[in-house]
């Protein structure tokens, strides 16, 4: 069935693959995210579908875009933390490419990847949330993407936990993205190392002093590395994650959570106390089953995996 492009364009960076019918990717290349215009991130698109199929026949070409998808794929309603509103962001390509896109959300991708070739595999009812920038959200039921009525279904990083609480891209306080995601790892590490802590003394040497380089990426490598602040750090965010999970297991029920996204490569440190939380905060707990929580497989991969998949399956209809 031949190779599918799959391109995942997140907060920060934009990651594209030549994918196989088999979810292997045979080539890869990346940018980061130009800023907030709206015409510089489809050039960015439009380089790497080029730079891509140059070498090879690519049958499908899919896009996840951390954003609001309608259902017909067309339209980019909102994004938190890319400049499209109302984007007609499939139309636009469309153009550029001379072919047709798919497009989907860049959590939907990654949570249909899991379910096809990673994690979930073999799963009923699978959650997926992804852990980066934001919290990207979605569901795969009985072998099918849920997407809602309106297509906007997941969006599980702006469920509002604590009232009055961070301010959040998305307009409102309290979103759970800003508790448990990459970006709120990052905020919390350098919060600590502004207070100047002796805790925080390994943290503000390995930026040599530069406080504002503090991203969750740094604390996940030095928590991994053994140090005990950024452990507890991940531990702190582990627990906010259990707790956003105990929420959807009370609302969704289902058999497993997939953690994707880069602050899943913290793995442990993180998972352990996210299913302790979870235990603790399960509504009946005791008495009724408990889903399983477990680390993506497919990595940071698995957003352009799934974009190219789903195209793929698009493209026969
Ligand atoms: C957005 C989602 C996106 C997620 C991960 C959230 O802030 O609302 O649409 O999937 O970030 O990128
Ligand atoms: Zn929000």
């Amino acid at each position: 069935r031949g190779l599918a492009i799959g391109i995942d364009i997140g907060g920060t960076k934009v990651a594209a693959g030549l994918v196989d019918g088999d979810g292997r990717v045979i080539a890869e290349a990346r940018r980061s995210t130009p800023g907030q215009d709206p015409r510089k991130v489809e050039a960015v698109i439009v380089d790497l579908v080029r730079e891509l199929s140059a070498k090879h026949h690519v049958w499908s070409v899919g896009i996840g875009a951390a954003g609001w998808m309608d259902l017909a794929g067309s339209t980019v309603l909102f994004s938190p933390h890319l400049a499209w509103r109302n984007e007609p962001l499939r139309e636009n390509l469309e153009r550029l490419l001379r072919r047709r896109v798919h497009l989907v959300n860049d959590a939907d991708g990654a949570a249909w990847a899991e379910w096809r070739f990673g994690a979930g595999i073999g799963q009923s009812r699978m959650v997926c949330v992804t852990l980066g920038t934001g919290i990207g959200g979605a569901m795969v039921m009985d072998g099918r993407l849920e997407r809602g009525r309106f297509g906007v279904a997941g969006e599980f990083g702006h469920q509002i936990i604590m009232p009055s609480g961070q301010r959040c891209e998305c307009g409102n306080r309290g979103c759970w993205e800003q508790y448990a995601s990459g970006n709120a790892l990052g905020r919390e590490a350098r919060e600590l190392a502004a207070a100047n802590s002796p805790v925080a003394q390994e943290l503000i040497r390995a930026v040599d002093g530069d406080i504002g380089a503090i991203t969750g990426a740094v604390v996940t490598k030095m928590a991994l590395d053994g140090d005990q602040a950024c452990i507890e750090l991940l531990e702190e965010v582990g627990q906010w994650l259990g707790l956003g999970l105990a929420n959807l297991a009370a609302a969704l029920d289902p058999g497993m959570f997939v953690i994707g996204g880069g602050l899943s490569a913290a793995g442990d440190l993180l998972l352990e106390p996210a299913r302790r939380s979870f235990a603790r905060n399960l509504t009946g707990r005791g008495f009724r089953p408990a889903a399983q929580l477990e680390l993506a497989a497919l990595g940071p991969a698995a957003g352009m995996i799934g974009a190219a998949d789903l195209s793929r399956i698009a493209a026969r209809r």
